[in-house]
């Protein structure tokens, strides 16, 4: 008997519920990844995740062929090729790992219709790409918590499964049809600063990170310069590594930064349970309605020098460009950034989201939509009013100005805390530094967001 597997963001061999159920269920298996046209069609297929996305696909292919086995990469519409090849094969399952997106349910429906045509099953597996599945951790009364602390406390309580092993064989029947795994060379517009993707590398690079910088992160992941973070945010979101597991791995070594590491992945399982409950939350308001942001036509100077990073602010430069040349972002950047369009410049939190999600490469509709929506007051943030300062914040996660002069070289030469206000250097040192004067002074600033929520 054969089954198919079908990979969708489970990108790879270590615990794999749908792979382990269906080589229990079968004597053979089809690991299958189509690169679906209807994702293309959308527009989410941005250069640095499909770039990260072919090294994850090559380095499952390895894994397999290691264990006897390899992968079918197919290309086209999801439904149609997975058809084909439970036909091809002559399988009578498919496994594959529940999604919480409206794209994800559409496909589950389009699958389950497609496959039901000619008699296959599809087996679909919860929590394989967060902790706990959406839907299990709620408050009375609510399919959902709207609030972080208490989903937390909730959370942290529930044990989590414990992690499977990669399976020792995987066998493939011979036949079935594929295209060549994509090469990330293959890919144009890339990010030159972007990581390796792929499951060795990920566990690699969490492996290194527990060893030397988890002790350090409940004290250091704000800190601009020291990059202390685990950096693993692309893997988690390819699944090329399992939150289930970093979070057994994570206990096992313990103290505050373990701690600390935990609770900011719990951070994913909120966001995916709330945009379970509320798909329409990647587009909408979530929970109260501005309509008075600035657009497009209203903004346009404004946006495009926030997206290049000539603000005129150190810090929200620095940030853009770290985020264009490596497709990554530190958090504490991506909040004070974020803060900086939507409640500075008030432009609509849509615009900036849509940019991110070109550029990062963990770029997610769950987590990016929903801090998005955090930042701008229409989410889960319980002080919706609150904006980040962005001189203060770079005093307080720059405090030396090192991540300033890493990423914006006209202020190279500026030493210390100074760089954060190049306005106020003197006027002949200013001018030779080619750098902008603020876009908007923050009393301004702050005085049209005021007027702006005055009116909503
Ligand atoms: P670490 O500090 O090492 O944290 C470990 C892991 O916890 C991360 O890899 C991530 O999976 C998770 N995590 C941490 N903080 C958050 C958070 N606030 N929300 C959800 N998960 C979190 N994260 C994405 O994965 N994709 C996105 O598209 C995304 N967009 C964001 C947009 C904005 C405006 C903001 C403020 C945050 C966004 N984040 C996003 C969350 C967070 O900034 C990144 O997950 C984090 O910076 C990744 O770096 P790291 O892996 O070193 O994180």
């Amino acid at each position: 008997t054969v089954a198919v597997v079908l990979f969708t963001s489970d990108l790879r061999l270590h615990d794999h519920p749908p792979l382990r159920a269906a080589l229990k269920a079968a004597d053979e298996v089809v690991p299958l990844f189509v690169l679906d046209s209807g994702i293309r069609a959308a527009g989410f297929d941005a250069p640095n995740r499909r770039a990260f996305l072919a090294d994850c696909l090559r380095d499952l292919d390895t894994s397999l062929r290691r264990r006897g086995g390899r992968l079918v990469v197919r290309t086209g519409p999801v439904a149609r090729e997975v058809g084909a090849v439970a036909a091809e094969c002559g399988a009578a399952e498919v496994h594959m790992a529940a999604g919480v997106t409206s794209y994800a349910h559409h496909r589950e429906e389009r699958l389950r219709g497609r496959l039901g045509e000619s008699g296959v099953a599809l087996r679909v597996h919860e929590a394989v790409t967060t902790v706990v599945a959406p839907g299990t951790v709620t408050p009375s009364g609510s399919d959902h918590f709207a609030v972080f602390t208490p989903y937390f406390r909730r959370w942290d309580r529930k044990r989590p499964r414990q992690p499977l092993s990669a399976p020792r064989s995987v066998p493939v029947p011979e036949g079935v049809r594929g295209r060549p795994v994509p090469e990330r060379a293959e890919v144009s517009g890339t990010s030159p600063g972007l990581p390796a993707g792929g499951e060795t590398a990920g566990r690699d690079r969490f492996a290194r990170w527990s060893r030397a910088g988890l002790s350090r992160y409940a004290d250091g992941h704000d800190d601009l310069a020291g990059d202390a973070t685990s950096r693993l945010s692309p893997y988690l979101h390819f699944g090329a590594l399992s939150p289930v597991e970093l979070v057994h791995r994570a206990r096992e070594r313990g103290g505050p930064g373990a701690d600390a590491f935990v609770r900011q992945l719990c951070w994913r399982d909120f966001h995916h349970q709330v945009l379970a409950a509320r798909p329409e939350a990647s587009v909408r308001d979530y929970r109260t309605r501005h309509d008075h942001w600035r657009g497009e036509e209203d903004a346009a100077g404004d946006i495009a020098a926030w997206r290049e990073g000539r603000t005129g602010y150190p810090v929200v430069d620095a940030a853009m460009r770290q985020l264009r040349h490596e497709g990554w972002m530190h958090n504490r950047a991506r909040l004070l950034t974020a803060s900086f369009l939507t409640k500075t410049l008030y432009v609509d939190w849509r615009i900036g989201a849509r940019h991110f999600l070109d550029l990062l490469v963990d770029g997610d509709i769950v987590n990016n939509q929903l801090n998005w929506q955090w930042v701008a007051g229409t989410g889960t943030d319980t002080r919706p009013h609150r904006v980040l300062n962005p001189l203060v914040q770079a005093k307080r996660f720059d405090p030396d100005g090192a991540y300033v002069r890493r990423w914006v070289p006209e202020l190279g030469d500026v030493d210390g805390r100074a760089v954060h206000e190049p306005w106020r250097l003197p006027e002949d040192r200013r001018e030779g530094l080619g750098y902008p004067a603020p876009l908007i002074g923050l009393a301004d600033g702050l005085a049209r967001f005021r007027h702006a929520r005055g009116r909503d």
